[in-house]
């Protein structure tokens, strides 16, 4: 599914300045050449934004329904409903799948939750004829912004070109989501903070997806690494650990990792 420009600035717009939660429905449309489900724009019901987790207000939703209706938009595109958990990780709770389950169209819906941090989670549900949930769905940007998805059409390319295209690439940020987004805490947050700057930027390696002997090794390596593009920070990589796994591990992540530990001979910034 593939976000629309406006459509990804309302929502990290919105989610930034909600002070809690919030949902809103958005419109889709099915692309006829790419097959993509595109989501164009969002509608924001009217709605108190509090910190309690809440599924959307059916009064709100009904009278959002009769102006878009008005306003000349076929019910049956608004089939993605978009909400934000603040401050807190990206996760489908009871309540959500409750919601999910409540919207039943009869055919589908695409749900997306989002966070302060910028994480995205999507989900496809599906009514009939059968009652399925394709979680984690890879979600794209129309936006030329810079995103993780630009990287990982690039390494896919360079790592293996028979990969199926429909993965999702575990991202440090959707890493997180994989593994611990279930639990409303920052474990490896607490866990980190009781370690030392040495430890902890081989605990955030491995929060990329390397194992403890990989992250050391890479650690070692970039010691030595006289700098370059980002063709040779891949290259750098792909040298240090030539076992890794580049399908499961987040190259972006590991970028930023080095980065912020200043580690990186050079700024590969600009490149991105
Ligand atoms: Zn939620």
């Amino acid at each position: 599914m593939l976000l629309s420009e406006e459509a990804e600035r309302q929502l990290r717009v919105w989610t930034q300045a909600a002070q809690g939660e919030f949902s809103c429905f958005g419109v889709v449309e099915k692309a006829e050449d790419s097959g993509l489900i595109v989501v164009n724009k969002f509608f924001l019901p009217k709605q108190t934004c509090s910190g309690a987790h809440t599924s959307p207000d059916r009064q709100a939703m009904g009278q959002l329904m009769t102006e878009l209706v008005k306003a000349g938009y076929d019910m049956a595109d608004l089939r993605c409903w978009a909400h934000s958990h603040a401050d807190l990780q990206t996760f489908w709770s009871g309540e959500d799948n409750d919601t999910v389950n409540q919207m039943d169209n009869g055919e589908w819906l695409l749900s997306i939750v989002t966070n302060k941090a910028g994480n995205f989670l999507a989900r496809l549900d599906l009514y009939r004829p059968f009652r399925v949930t394709f979680d984690k769905l890879p979600l794209q940007f129309q936006s030329s912004a810079p995103h993780n998805e630009a990287l990982a059409t690039e390494l896919r390319a360079k790592v293996n070109a028979d990969l199926p295209d429909y993965t999702l690439r575990p991202t440090r940020q959707n890493r997180a989501g994989f593994l611990i987004d279930d639990y409303p805490f920052d474990l490896w947050g607490m866990e980190r903070s009781q370690n030392d700057d040495g430890e902890s930027v081989l605990m955030d390696l491995q929060d990329c997806g390397l194992t403890p002997d990989e992250a050391a090794k890479l650690v070692q390596a970039v010691k030595t690494w006289p700098g370059g593009d980002i063709d040779a920070f891949w290259k750098l990589l792909t040298d240090a650990l030539p076992e890794a796994d580049w399908y499961s591990t987040d190259a972006w992540g590991i970028l930023d990792v080095l980065n912020e530990y200043r580690l990186l001979p050079n700024d590969l910034g600009p490149k991105r």
